[in-house]
This record gives C-alpha cells, structure tokens and sequence, in this order.
C-alpha cells in the first residue's frame, strides 16, 4: 500500500472503521460465549467510550498539525519575501521548536549568502569604477598627444617629447593592469601564497634591489639592520613584493637628502619589520585611508602613483596571517612596521 497518497483524514476514518467493526465483532463473540447482556453493555460503554477518546484525540491533534502546517507556510513565505520574524515556541523541546530553530538557522544562512552576494556586488562595481577612473587619464593623454601628433607638424626635438610623454602614459596603464591583475588573483585565490620557513634577509635583499637607483638618484641614505640567519615563515617572492612597495614608498615620499632605515627584530609572537623614513608624512585621519585601493592623499598628486601599492602589500600581509602597522608625523617621517607570524 502506498502510505504517501493516504490522507491524514482517509487514514483516520480506515482506522475507526476497523476499529468499529472489530469491537462489533468482539461484543458479538462476547454475547455468544457468556450469553450475558449486562456484560456486552459494559463492553459497549467501554468501547464508545474509548472511541470518543480517540476522536477528541484525533480532533486536537489535526487541530494542532493544521495550526502548525499554517504556521510553518508563515515562515516559508516571510523566508522567501526576507522578512522571516520568527515566532517564539513555547516549550523548547517540542518537535516545533526544533524544526523553528533549523528554520531559523537556515534563514540566517540564507541572509548571510544573500548579504554577501550583494556585497560582492557592490564591490565588483566599486573596482569598475575604480579602473575605468583610473584609465581616463592615461587614455585622454594618449588620444590628445595622438592627435596633436597627426594634425599638427612638429619639430623633431617636440615629436620625442611628445612620444617620451606617450611612452609615460603607456607604463601607467600597463603598471596598473598588472597590478590589477595581480590584486584580483590574490583576492580570488588563484594564487596561493607558497609560506615556508626561511631567511627574512634575502627576502628584503631582493627588495631593496628595486629600490637602490632611485635612492641613489635622490642622495637617499638606505640603512638595514637584520641578522642574516633570522628566519620566519612567509611566500619569498610576494613579501618581497610587499617590502619593496613600502619601501618604493619611503623614497618616492622623502625628500632628497632623507633617510631609510629598514630594522628587524624578533617577537615572542612576531617578527617585526620596521621601515623608517625621514620623509613627509602622513596625517592621521588618512592613516587608515592609505591602504585602501587606489586611495591617494591630495598633497601627492604631483608625484607619480596609482595608490594601490599599500593595497597590495595589505592583502599580502594579511593573506600570511601578519598585520601592518603605522606611526607617522607630518613633516617629520614615517614608519611602517609589518609583523609577520612566527608560527
Ligand atoms: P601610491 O604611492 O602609488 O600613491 P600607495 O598605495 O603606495 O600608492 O600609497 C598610498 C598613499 O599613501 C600615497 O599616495 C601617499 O599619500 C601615502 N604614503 C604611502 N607611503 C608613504 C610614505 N612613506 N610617506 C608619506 N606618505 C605615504
């Protein structure tokens, strides 16, 4: 028999039938073994008895399955519209309140999954914006300098210019689409940070390399202070990465003649990174701001910079479970201290 297609009130009425009928039947077997009536009417009493027992019984609880499937179809619909307001089920342990808190549970699920799509969005517009922002500029030069090129007859020494000018706006865009890209796979998880235990020396060897000719050219003094031998867990060729745009940073904001010093020392938890310079600072209120993706303070605007180094190097940082902190006068310098996990 298929239980699935029975309804509640069919198997009900099935059930006081047999039942009807096997207590007929009984109370005829008893009249005929005892041949006493007073006997068969107290059967009787008996029977109607427990089938009004039964049918108070059944009709309570179809009253409550009726009152529970309504209520339960509430929740379902508030679910789908989002506006779940969970009723409060008295007793804590009845099957309602379990099947109320899964229900509950399961909306929170939903509201976080559905929360943190519209963040995704909300954030996938904020980086389009972000870029298409960042490549007017460069393009708008391209075409203005494009243009003048074709219609107007330059000399010689103007066309280098003109084409140096070009070559700048190119490396703009190049330098931020390979930033971009290299963001996006970072934040996706493309690419997975390859963390091992090894000297932090090579590491900031390999990004004070970037930095040397532009200190150089700017009479900046770079000192290091880090025992060759110290060693903490981290992905060599992206913490490289992230030191040299800290230290980028340092020589591009200090004026000629400035000072960097890179120190390290080691904590019972972390190992600690300081990169001090002698440059212009940064206010506090902006402090907090430097690490978002293409922030760039007003006061720079004359130095060359797409404000998404510190970005960078944050999502690098925080990526090998490490933190960023800084201390900074205006005017004074500033000092960039990542500390990364010695686990
Ligand atoms: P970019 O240098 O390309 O502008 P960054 O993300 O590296 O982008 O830095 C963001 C901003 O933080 C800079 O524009 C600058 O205003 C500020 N900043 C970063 N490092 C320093 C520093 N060492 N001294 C002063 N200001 C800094």
């Amino acid at each position: 028999m298929n239980t699935q297609k029975l309804s509640i009130n069919k198997a009900v009425i099935a059930l006081t039938t047999i039942i009807v009928l096997f207590s007929v039947a009984s109370l005829i077997v008893l009249y005929f073994l005892t041949d006493n009536v007073t006997a068969v009417l107290c059967g009787l009493i008996y029977v109607v008895f427990v089938m009004l027992c039964v049918i108070v019984f059944v009709i309570i609880m179809r009253r409550k399955l009726v009152l529970f499937s309504e209520t339960f179809c509430e929740l379902l619909d508030s679910m789908m519209i989002g506006e779940m307001d969970l009723p409060q089920a008295a007793e804590e342990e009845t099957l309602f309140y379990k099947i109320y808190h899964r229900l509950a549970r399961l909306y929170e699920i939903m509201c976080e999954n559905r929360y943190s799509v519209a963040k995704e969005r909300t954030e996938l517009q904020e980086l389009i914006s972000d870029i298409s922002h960042q490549v007017k500029t460069p393009i708008a030069n391209l075409k203005m300098i494009d243009a003048t090129l074709l219609e107007q007859s330059v000399s010689e020494e103007k066309r280098i210019d003109f084409l140096k000018a070009m070559g700048g706006q190119i490396d703009k865009l190049d330098f931020l689409m390979q930033a971009m890209i290299k963001t996006s796979r970072l934040e996706a998880g493309v690419i997975s940070l390859d963390k091992k235990k090894q000297p932090i020396y090579d590491t900031l060897a390999a990004a004070l390399g970037g930095i040397l000719l532009n200190a150089e050219k700017k009479d900046i003094q770079v000192t290091v202070s880090c025992p060759e031998a110290w060693e903490v867990s981290h992905d060599r060729k992206w913490t490289s990465e992230a030191l040299f745009n800290i230290l980028d940073n340092a020589v591009k904001y200090t004026p000629a003649g400035g000072r960097v010093n890179v120190s390290v020392a080691l904590w019972e938890m972390y190992m600690k990174i300081d990169i001090a310079d002698t440059g212009r600072g940064i206010v506090e209120n902006h402090q907090g701001a430097i690490f978002k993706r293409f922030y760039r303070e007003e006061e720079v605007h004359d130095i060359d910079g797409i404000g998404i180094g510190l970005y960078l190097t944050h999502e690098i940082i925080t990526m090998q479970g490490g933190y960023i902190k800084i201390s900074s006068e205006v005017g004074k310098g500033s000092i960039f201290s990542i500390f990364l996990p010695r686990d």
